[in-house]
């Protein structure tokens, strides 16, 4: 199943996880998506690591036991930072073989070095290099808060046209924590003629630390309302736990009512969570 495709008939709810360390056991992604299964979500996509090591081929093995194992559609990130034209045909290839038909075409994020090893500057050279040796379905990244190399939101949503009329069939966003963003962004798209099915990518925050570190790697803002929950329960684990599945359901919500295409749950790999927020929204879905 093509992933464009399931915006035909209703809001999209999809998860991501990302596959275990290099030196970590496999099984415990297993357990993960054991736990997941019971969600039936619309797709799952599977993360890559920009630094490449053996984390592609575990992305592409993930991928596929999702499909042919879990019976749901799966999706392959692929970032094409570090890689030449062969190594990404070599992978490519393999996802084909694997019947993987979705791939999430990505550059991946500069290393701090600046050197930039592959043969791709930027995602819209993936997307034209897909389309024109594959047949599959494929899917890019975009950013309401505008990513942050773009000098403002209009040079970013000219490059984020000129990227989907490459070829891409449908487009998930960054994190955000505050709607306002992903409405602005929207009439953006809508402003530049961009019509295919955009994907709101959700993080629960449940924990400080993966909040600093969010904001620093993605450079989301952090609402007034968000502060507010961090300053009163941040030091306390349970408390934010509950606050942060909260504030995303009421995220969610508010997406669902303003006909969003689609809700794309950034689950690191907690069950748990994506339980907790599938159970208070699949009757709006
Ligand atoms: P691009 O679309 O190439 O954009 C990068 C920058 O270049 C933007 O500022 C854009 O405006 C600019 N640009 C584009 N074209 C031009 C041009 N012709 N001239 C000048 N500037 C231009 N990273 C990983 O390593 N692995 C993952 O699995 C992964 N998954 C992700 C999933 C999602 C949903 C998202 C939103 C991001 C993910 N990332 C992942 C992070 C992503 O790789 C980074 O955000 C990266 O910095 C940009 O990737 P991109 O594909 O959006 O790049």
């Amino acid at each position: 199943m093509k992933t464009a495709d399931l915006f035909k008939q209703k809001t999209v709810f999809s998860l991501e996880v990302f596959p275990p360390k290099p030196d970590a056991d496999e099984r415990v992604i297993y357990d993960t998506l054991n736990q997941l299964s019971d969600i039936h979500p619309d797709f799952i996509s599977v993360t890559y690591g920009a630094g490449g090591g053996n984390n592609g081929c575990r992305t592409i093995q993930i991928t596929s036991d999702i499909i042919t194992k879990y019976h749901t559609p799966g999706v392959a990130h692929l970032p094409c930072i570090n890689l030449t034209k062969v190594q990404v045909a070599q992978i490519l290839d393999s996802m084909m073989a694997n019947g993987i038909e979705n791939v999430l075409a990505l550059r991946g994020d500069i290393p701090d070095s600046g050197v930039m090893t592959g043969d791709f500057k930027y995602a819209s050279e993936l997307v034209t290099f897909i389309r024109e040796h594959y047949d599959c379905n494929i899917i890019a990244a975009c950013y309401p808060e505008v990513h942050p190399e773009s000098k403002n939101a209009v040079e970013d949503i000219m490059h984020l046209k000129s990227k989907v009329d490459c070829g891409v069939n449908h487009l998930i966003t960054q994190l955000f924590l505050d709607n306002k963003y992903f409405y602005e962004f929207r009439e953006r798209t809508q402003l530049a003629g961009i019509s295919v099915p955009i994907e709101a990518g959700i993080m629960p925050v449940t924990n400080k630390r993966q909040i600093e570190r969010m904001v620093k790697l993605c450079g989301a803002s952090l609402p007034t309302k968000f502060i507010r929950i961090l300053d009163r329960y941040g030091d306390n684990d349970t408390a934010l736990l509950d606050a942060g599945i909260a504030y995303a359901v009421d995220q969610i919500t508010d997406l669902i009512a303003e006909g969003v295409d689609g809700i794309h749950l950034y689950t690191m790999n907690h069950p748990y969570i994506a339980h907790r927020i599938y159970d208070a929204i699949q009757n709006l879905i």
